[in-house]
């Protein structure tokens, strides 16, 4: 075969047909999941200006200085594919004015996000993204719903061994004092730390603490955590929140490495991890951005999310041998054995479909034997014959796939019969 004039941009993945069971459980559970935590979906355009993910997502971070998908519209404007959703629900919030509607407002968006990163396992440059957010309160209560919510998506997915990594990581009150401890800490072992990490003590401090080079984890280890050095509200908020979850009985380890280096980001921070594609591994990220409204110009509006990455999901879903996937199968097979049984066919199919019964008629003119490999292939349950002999008698033979047996239907009776299989289904 000659090689292929075009295939799909390095990094991104076309989802096929086969694949689908898996997301539309994953739908499924998402939907009926959010519903009893009452939270609305909101979906957002795939790009904004770029000043809103700069600003919202923040220089310093890999995201903005790396991997965004930026260009020059039309009209000169710059644009952005959106890297993550946090930045434009905000942005949606202050636009439409939801501060006026009861607090907190609670939304869910689903969709694709942008990220020109070394393709990985479970990792594409434009991937599927499931995001959460609780806006206009500051209650750990709020937090704990948040990550209740991922939990139970993961759990009722199936996913083993799940748990939470936590930590807070302050506010504007307590973290400069605690990044001044830290850079005193590093300045003390600058000769031991990779060369990135110099760069963040610079720009980004606390992002020296989830630097994954091996050089570096000795001094990770021995830092002083955030933790021993938060003001009064940040400590309170962290503990309730702890007794919000041992109450609950989800397990958690306080992870001192979890950071998010920007400073709108404050307090709770958490990973969900589980037993994934191999070791255990984080499926999904949030926590709590209170400064976010104000650094994209907005009024002080605090707010608590993750998001999830749903084609890390399936992967997991698909390393889990022991889930089981029912793929809708159609229920039968309109086979043609004369050109002259065809519009016979057509008509009843569609009246079938009409009763949302499922069912497959052979297109083309195929043998009989090629028609019944294909109902075979198809994983139908019955199949139905239709030749002259059946448009002269008006009655037809419906064979069942799985047992040896066949009953003989009249034209009128085709319709019910079929339709009551299927509600049986
Ligand atoms: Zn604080
Ligand atoms: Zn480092």
């Amino acid at each position: 075969m000659s090689k292929l004039q075009f295939t799909a941009p390095k990094g991104v993945k076309d989802v096929l047909p086969e694949e689908q069971p898996f997301w539309h459980l994953i739908e499924e559970k998402i939907l009926n999941i959010v519903k009893a935590y009452g939270y609305k979906r909101l979906i957002l355009p795939i790009f904004e200006d770029t000043g809103l993910y700069a600003r919202g997502v923040g220089q310093g971070t890999d995201i903005v200085e790396k991997e965004m998908y930026t260009f020059e519209d039309k009209g000169g404007n710059s644009i952005t594919l959106r890297p993550e959703f946090t930045a434009g629900v905000m942005r949606a919030y202050l636009q439409h004015g939801m501060a006026s509607l009861p607090k907190p407002v609670k939304v869910w968006s689903f969709g694709p996000v942008f990220r020109y990163e070394r393709p990985q396992a479970g990792r594409f440059r434009q991937h599927t993204q499931f995001n959460v957010e609780a806006l206009g309160e500051q209650d750990p209560a709020l937090d704990f719903e948040v990550m209740s919510i991922a939990y139970q998506l993961y759990d009722e997915l199936g996913f083993k061994n799940l748990s939470f990594q936590i930590n807070s990581i302050g506010c504007p009150e307590c973290r400069p004092a605690y990044l001044e401890k830290l850079k005193e800490y590093y300045n003390e072992h600058t000769d031991e730390i990779c060369d990135d990490c110099k760069k963040r003590l610079k720009t980004n401090p606390l992002r020296v603490l989830d630097c994954k080079k091996a050089q570096c984890q000795n001094v990770i280890e021995n830092a002083p955590p955030i933790s021993k050095h938060l003001c009064g509200e940040c400590k309170e908020h962290f503990s309730t929140l702890k007794f919000y979850l041992d109450g609950a009985g989800y397990k958690y380890q306080i992870n001192h490495r979890l950071v998010r280096g920007l400073d709108y980001y404050t307090k709770t921070v958490f990973e969900v991890w589980a037993q994934g594609i191999g070791a255990q591994n984080a499926v999904c990220g949030g926590g709590r951005y209170d400064g976010l409204s104000q650094a994209i110009g907005g009024p002080p509006v605090p707010g608590v999310g993750f998001a999830s990455g749903i084609e890390r999901i399936v992967l997991t879903l698909q390393a889990q041998q022991d889930i089981e996937i029912k793929e809708q199968k159609p229920l039968v097979y309109f086979a043609v054995q004369s050109e002259a049984a065809k519009p016979f066919v057509v008509q009843i199919v569609s009246k079938l479909r009409r009763n949302h019964v499922p069912c497959i008629v052979a297109f083309g003119s195929r043998s009989l034997k090629a028609q019944m490999r294909e109902a075979n292939k198809r994983g139908v349950k019955f199949t139905v014959v239709t030749g002259e002999e059946e448009l002269n008698k008006q009655k037809v033979h419906v064979k069942y796939m799985e047992e040896q047996k066949e009953v003989e239907l009249s034209f009128e009776e085709i319709v019910d019969f079929f339709v009551n299989k299927n509600n049986d289904d």
